[in-house]
């Protein structure tokens, strides 16, 4: 049996790398080669891989408690995880809801908050996204994310969503005034809204200021609609605050919570709502809980592993390490002012820009021959398309983030 590999054409023949093991920002073939991990390894390592503080967690617990079922029982492990949670959260966030992957917990908020209206007599299943944003890969995550090639097969199966434009800088405003005019169109038909905070990640690294989601938010309280924040990409400090709703004067709804939630050791995600959400559901009529579960929810595992993330995050100052990557960026924007890239953005612990001379599209040679090209120097980077983006593990040394850069350099010198 062969494996089938996530977002691969195996048609075209790349090779798969082996790794054997890995250390803070490296990967490490079989024949020891590193491999700077320049995107987190799919966003989801925060604190650099093999942490041991979260290697002990994990195997302490795996001594002790493996999955159990989750409905009628509870465990210390998941116990903790919600206590360590709350910790940096508002005290508005009164309720946890497990499950295993940010797709999933996407599922779960669009769930909570359409079941929420369901509960109190309205019909309200309408769910507005925006242009460009992504979800996840399950059909709720694929609906509410951009069509594109990617989910382009099951279009027809998609559930259709209200799409307000990307606030791109200066034309906030534009994306402000769609989503009023929607609300008042058909505000009593609209569940709610979800939204990737400050960063649309999957669609292309674009950027968007704060206060458009204070705005959003203004509008969302007024129809009653459900205000939730996808930070599965956002959370644990990528874009230089714990959540990116902390640059914000607002607090969402729901958000949901995956990929740093462990540290990027094992999946666990959470979907945490408000008490008004859950108090829709509290009732003696069992037709009005809150009809979800995953068999592996709240994995006493993965909740040790997050609850060992979240004591890190309590013990250190992990936003200092964000903090520093994000002033190394700063100090290399005088080099790309003499290559060919546009649009040199950074926010957090994200630097990206966009080739010139390309087609803005995913399958556009130029991101697969530069990913090809940093490969063969040992660096992990997938392009969208035209953009690259860096995003490294934040205790990734300054040593390693040099040699990114100088690796970049030279493939806009020789790649174009
Ligand atoms: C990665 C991601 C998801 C999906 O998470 P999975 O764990 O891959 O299912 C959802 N939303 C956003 C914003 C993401 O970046």
């Amino acid at each position: 049996m062969q494996i089938w590999h996530p977002f691969t054409q195996h048609g075209l023949n790349e090779d798969i790398i082996e790794i054997e093991t890995s250390d803070k920002e490296f990967l490490i073939t079989k024949d020891g080669a590193k491999i700077i991990d320049g995107i987190s390894s799919w966003w989801v390592n925060t604190l650099g891989h093999k942490n041991p503080i979260i290697a002990k967690a994990i195997e302490d617990e795996a001594k002790k408690l493996h999955q159990i079922i989750f409905a009628g029982f509870v465990h210390k492990p998941a116990k903790c995880a919600a206590e360590n949670l709350s910790k940096f959260l508002p005290k508005d966030y009164t309720h946890i809801f497990f499950s295993d992957s940010g797709s999933t917990s996407v599922e779960v908020a669009l769930k909570m908050a359409v079941g929420y209206h369901y509960n109190k007599g309205q019909n309200r299943s309408k769910i507005v996204a925006m242009e460009h944003s992504y979800h996840g890969d399950t059909f709720g995550g694929m609906s509410s994310g951009a069509r594109s090639v990617f989910n382009e097969p099951y279009t027809k199966m998609l559930f259709e969503v209200e799409r307000i434009p990307y606030p791109k800088e200066g034309e906030e405003e534009r994306t402000i005034k769609a989503y009023k005019k929607l609300l008042e169109k058909e505000g009593n038909k609209i569940g709610a809204i979800i939204l990737e905070p400050l960063v649309l990640g999957s669609g292309g690294m674009f950027f968007y200021k704060p206060f458009v989601i204070d705005e959003l938010y203004k509008l969302s309280k007024e129809y009653g609609v459900i205000f939730a924040l996808d930070e599965v990409m956002t959370g644990f400090g990528r874009v230089g605050t714990m959540f990116a709703f902390n640059q914000t004067n607002i607090i969402p709804d729901i958000i949901c919570l995956s990929k740093g939630l462990t540290g990027g050791s094992i999946p666990l995600a959470a979907t945490v709502s408000t008490k008004e959400i859950y108090d829709a559901y509290l009732s003696k009529d069992k037709a009005k809980m809150f009809f979800h579960s995953s068999s592996y929810t709240a994995n006493p595992i993965a909740c040790a592993a997050a609850n060992a993330n979240l004591e890190i995050w309590q013990n250190t100052d992990v936003l200092a390490d964000v903090k520093r990557v994000n002033d190394f960026y700063y100090t290399q924007l005088e080099r790309f002012k003499h290559l060919p890239a546009k649009n040199v953005r950074i926010l957090g612990d994200i630097f990206a820009f966009d080739v010139e001379k390309s087609g803005n599209d995913y399958v556009s040679n130029i991101g697969i021959k530069l990913y090809d090209y940093y490969r063969k120097n040992n660096i992990l980077l997938r392009p969208l398309g035209n953009t690259v983006y860096v995003m490294p593990p934040y205790c990734i040394s300054n040593e390693s983030l040099i040699r990114v850069f100088d690796v970049i350099e030279k493939s806009l010198k020789e790649c174009l």
